[in-house]
């Protein structure tokens, strides 16, 4: 295809990629997305949506916008020749149950001038046996509404006249894998959710607990010491219990073995640990990755290095699937969308000059451990209440519209009047 602007392809429509999409200059540019959903999810308020705290929907912004001129295909990347300038894609063919298939049988090819690979990570289950067969993860939409349906279906099969109190028990036991920010964030969200169910299901008072599970010997691995500990007391407080140096060796329909307690029954195991780089930045050859976790390296203007750490014009990396040479950046929202914020800037602007390098500004962090408290590493550290309105606040900071910020606003008073929708008072 001959275009006078430079093509665009963008493989990845996550925190980097759909900022891309919508903010890089349209006149400028001819802009191609790849992505195998046409939403793009909020991650911060995936924990929020799983249970029910607002609809799903605000937790995803379509890719596809009226105003914009811009090529989507539903679709995933496949392989790329970085030579012929050219990435081959399969067709992602949504299904009437919300979830995805790849069609490997309608490959295509798209070329393009300048590429930018932000396909992030998917789920590391470090080939726990019965982990991706039976576990519940939480990086989708899709997740967290099969999270949704799943907590549902255990409190109704719960409050069967056919369901011992000791069966019931096991049933609402939710095991959560993983103690970093989003295992946290989920267990404090199902603590919350329990203590309202409480009242429309009150024949099972008493019963659900949560658990959370890590081969760390602390949660909140980044966290300040004193905040860890603040955290730990606080899910003591609201009877979650904290498992450290827990190993995981395999997971059933209903349970859960750890090399420490044997089988734990639960309805319910949620894994919210370790990432790893999806098949597309396997299958790229000839660059320079990291050897943790394999992310792409890329000098500080997010140019993707070759082998010899020399830079491969028009090809970009970031977010969680790319790191800068050296730098060793967390995989974070907060870092996706710093970069991708500069990568617009840098080809945006008009001026022949080299652009500036990259320079990350370390924000606050929040984490949310349930009953209105929560801990916040910053310039100062907060705990209680008030890091908990921050954290309510930042939530809405994450929202892309007007239009989500308002509707999720809506929802909690909705809420604060009459119950999340899945517990009406
Ligand atoms: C539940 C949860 C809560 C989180 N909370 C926070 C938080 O509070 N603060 C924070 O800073 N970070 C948070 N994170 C981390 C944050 O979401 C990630 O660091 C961020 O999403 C990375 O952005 P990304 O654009 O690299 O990838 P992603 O946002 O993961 O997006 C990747 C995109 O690429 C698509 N894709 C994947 N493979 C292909 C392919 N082969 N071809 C085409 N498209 C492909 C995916 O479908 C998706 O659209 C959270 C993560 C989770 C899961």
């Amino acid at each position: 295809m001959n275009s006078v602007r430079p093509r665009i392809l963008i493989v990845g429509a996550g925190w980097a990629g759909f900022i891309l999409s919508q903010q890089l200059d349209d006149s400028k540019y001819d802009i191609t997305i790849i992505a195998p959903h046409q939403t793009f999810a909020y991650t911060p308020l995936l924990a929020s949506a799983a249970t029910g705290l607002f609809f799903s929907r605000l937790a995803e912004e379509p890719i596809r916008r009226a105003h914009r001129r811009m090529t989507y295909y539903r679709a995933l990347a496949t392989a790329a020749d970085l030579d012929q300038k050219s990435v081959t894609c399969i067709p992602s063919i949504l299904q009437p149950s919300g979830r995805d298939i790849p069609d490997a049988n309608h490959p295509f090819t798209v070329e393009y001038d300048v590429l930018i690979i932000a396909p992030g990570c998917v789920n590391q289950t470090f080939n726990t046996p019965g982990a991706t067969d039976y576990c519940f993860f939480l990086k989708t939409v899709p997740d967290a509404e099969a999270i949704k349906a799943k907590l549902l279906s255990l409190l109704e099969v719960a409050s069967l006249p056919t369901t011992s109190p000791e069966r019931a028990k096991e049933l609402l036991h939710i095991a959560v894998v993983g103690g970093g920010p989003t295992g946290v964030e989920l267990s404090a969200e199902l603590t919350d959710l329990f203590s309202e169910m409480s009242k429309t299901y009150p024949h099972l008072a008493g019963l659900p607990s949560i658990t959370i599970h890590d081969v760390a010997p602390e949660i909140l691995g980044v966290f300040h010491q004193k905040l860890k500990a603040y955290a730990l007391r606080s899910f003591k407080k609201h009877g979650v219990e904290v498992k450290t140096n827990s190993h995981i060796e395999k997971i059933e329909e209903d349970a859960l073995y750890t090399k420490e307690d044997g089988r734990i029954p639960a309805g319910m195991v949620a894994w919210a640990t370790g990432n790893k780089q999806c098949d597309f930045v396997e299958s790229l050859h000839g660059l320079s990755k990291a050897t943790r976790l394999g992310r792409i390296l890329t000098d500080q203007r997010l140019r993707a290095l070759k082998e010899d750490q020399s830079v491969l014009e028009n090809v970009y990396a970031l977010g969680d699937a790319a790191d800068i040479f050296g730098n060793g950046l967390p995989t974070t929202a907060e870092v996706a969308v710093q970069k991708a914020e500069y990568l617009v800037n840098t080809l945006n602007r008009h001026s022949s000059k080299p652009a500036s390098p990259f320079v990350y500004k370390q924000r606050r962090m929040v984490a949310y451990v349930g009953g209105t408290d929560g801990v916040i590493m910053g310039r100062q550290d907060w705990t209680g209440e008030a890091a908990w309105l921050a954290w309510r606040s930042g939530s809405l900071g994450w929202t892309r519209s007007w239009r989500r910020a308002g509707m999720i606003m809506a929802s909690w008073a909705w809420n604060f009047i009459g119950g999340r929708e899945i517990a009406r008072k």
